[in-house]
């Protein structure tokens, strides 16, 4: 069923005649209005594309679609699905497929919109969309998963395309699945279209480094940042929620530089080591057994308790809205380095600001895995396939640039660098809306 959220243009002051609808309330709960939130808190900064602003508050078009399946018990079970493209104003939209029980229309809408923020802060050519299925892939067996994903990617098939929508992956999503969504496209589009998603296995056209790229680019920009405000990676205790693809890689990346990862929180439990953890023992028992819970190296902590843990670099790296009002005063870290999208809300930013804890937000330091998905639709458009070096080394000059751009935005308007990269990024999106116009 097509589900278009599309409102009128016009930007009028709400009256309690003229309600917001839901989705354009900042007061309404949820990642969606924190999402308008930081765009309110741009807005003052963007000059005469201001009156453009109200494009960025609405998504483009938000697809619901049931997804039936049958069980291997012979049961038909039905899942929500969704694909939201927010911008398409630079390019296609990008952006992931999360499969998790919790997953919500305006969480995937409040998920697009980061995706539109973040193409244009790092400056690749797109705009920005995200997926998501309400199931909770864990009590599904392998062929039910790939029935789910082969169903999804159908109804969702009119959307996306290589050079319409590409997605990719995210929570609980993987190559495999990838793999699956590219081979049902194709097979309804009659030709092999490898370009239609990225984070696809490394024989099917996927690219070199993908896999390690958004933990890598969290590393990269972490230590940007604290090159430019003293701090020493060799000597930083880390502490990293969420141990999948980005918290695991960035917790495997600082401690390889020297760091100790002190503490590491997943959904089965949390497990600190003042003296560090040896985190290439803690992937391997993940591996085994599911999750960080009774790892032999640590000590098990109360899941709440991490928040207040004593260290230098705290990176949330597992879901949204986790730094709240409610916590935020009892971090300890100097910086925290956003893995996760949204992982921050708006009353805790102020509250870390307040504290001096400097925050390098999602929309550029997550932006590594975007950057090489890019780097593998232009490989798989030419055919021709590029090293893992000279990948790593064009993520880290473009992740680098990126962050010395925001940096310098940041001093310059004395702004978080939140706001900071929201300046850059709007700018971009919304000069891009006004150089084309609006149709007709
Ligand atoms: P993943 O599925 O590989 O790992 C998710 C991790 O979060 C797991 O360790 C899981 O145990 C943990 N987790 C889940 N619920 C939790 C809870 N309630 N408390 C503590 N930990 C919990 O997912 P991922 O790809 O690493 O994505 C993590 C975050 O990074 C998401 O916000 C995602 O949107 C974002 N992100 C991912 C990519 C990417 O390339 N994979 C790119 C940019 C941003």
């Amino acid at each position: 069923m097509p589900h278009t959220a599309q409102a009128p243009i016009a930007s009028t002051a709400p009256t309690a005649a003229h309600a917001l609808p839901s989705y354009l309330d900042p007061n309404h709960l949820g990642p969606w209005g924190t999402y308008l939130q930081q765009v309110d808190r741009v807005t003052p900064y963007l000059g005469s594309l201001a009156r453009w602003v109200e494009t960025l508050k609405r998504p483009k078009r938000a697809l619901i679609v049931d997804v039936p399946i049958e069980m291997d018990d012979g049961t038909i079970a039905h899942f929500e699905g969704y694909r939201v493209q927010h911008n398409l104003s630079r390019g296609p939209g990008k952006g992931g497929v999360r499969f998790h029980q919790d997953v919500t229309l305006s969480e995937v809408m409040a998920l697009s919109a980061w995706m539109s923020i973040k193409n244009a802060a790092v400056n690749v050519p797109y705009g920005g969309a995200k997926g998501g299925v309400r199931v909770d892939p864990r009590k599904l067996s392998r062929a039910e998963l790939e029935r789910l994903t082969r169903r999804y990617t159908s109804e969702i098939g009119f959307l996306i395309g290589p050079s319409k929508d590409i997605p990719a992956p995210d929570v609980n999503t993987n190559a495999q699945i990838m793999a699956w969504m590219m081979d049902t496209y194709s097979m309804n589009v009659g030709a092999t279209a490898t370009g239609v998603v990225t984070g696809k296995p490394v024989d099917l056209g996927g690219s070199l480094g993908r896999n390690e790229a958004t933990g890598r680019g969290v590393f990269t920009v972490g230590v940007e940042a604290a090159r430019l405000t003293g701090l020493t990676i060799p000597d930083a205790r880390v502490a990293v929620q969420g141990f999948g693809n980005v918290g695991g890689t960035a917790a495997k990346l600082f401690a390889q530089a020297g760091a100790r990862v002190v503490a590491v929180q997943d959904h089965t439990g949390t497990v600190h080591n003042a003296a560090g953890l040896d985190v290439t023992a803690l992937q391997r028992h993940v591996q085994h057994t599911g999750g960080v819970a009774s790892f032999a190296g640590a000590d098990a902590m109360a899941p709440d308790e991490f928040w207040g843990v004593a260290c230098d670099i705290l990176i949330p790296a597992a879901l949204e809205g986790q730094i709240t009002r409610d916590n935020a005063d009892r971090i300890r870290a100097k910086m925290v380095i956003e893995g996760a999208n949204g992982p921050t809300t708006p009353e805790a930013d102020d509250i870390l600001q307040g504290k001096g804890v400097l925050v390098l937000p999602d929309v550029i330091a997550n932006a590594g895995g975007v950057t090489v998905s890019y780097f593998e639709w232009v490989q798989d458009f030419s055919s021709f396939f590029w090293t893992e070096d000279e990948i790593n080394a064009r993520l880290v000059r473009i992740m680098q640039d990126a962050f010395a751009g925001v940096w310098q935005v940041a001093q310059e308007n004395k702004v978080t660098l939140r706001t900071a990269t929201f300046i850059v990024a709007c700018k971009r999106i919304l000069h891009a809306r006004e150089m084309r116009g609006l149709y007709p």
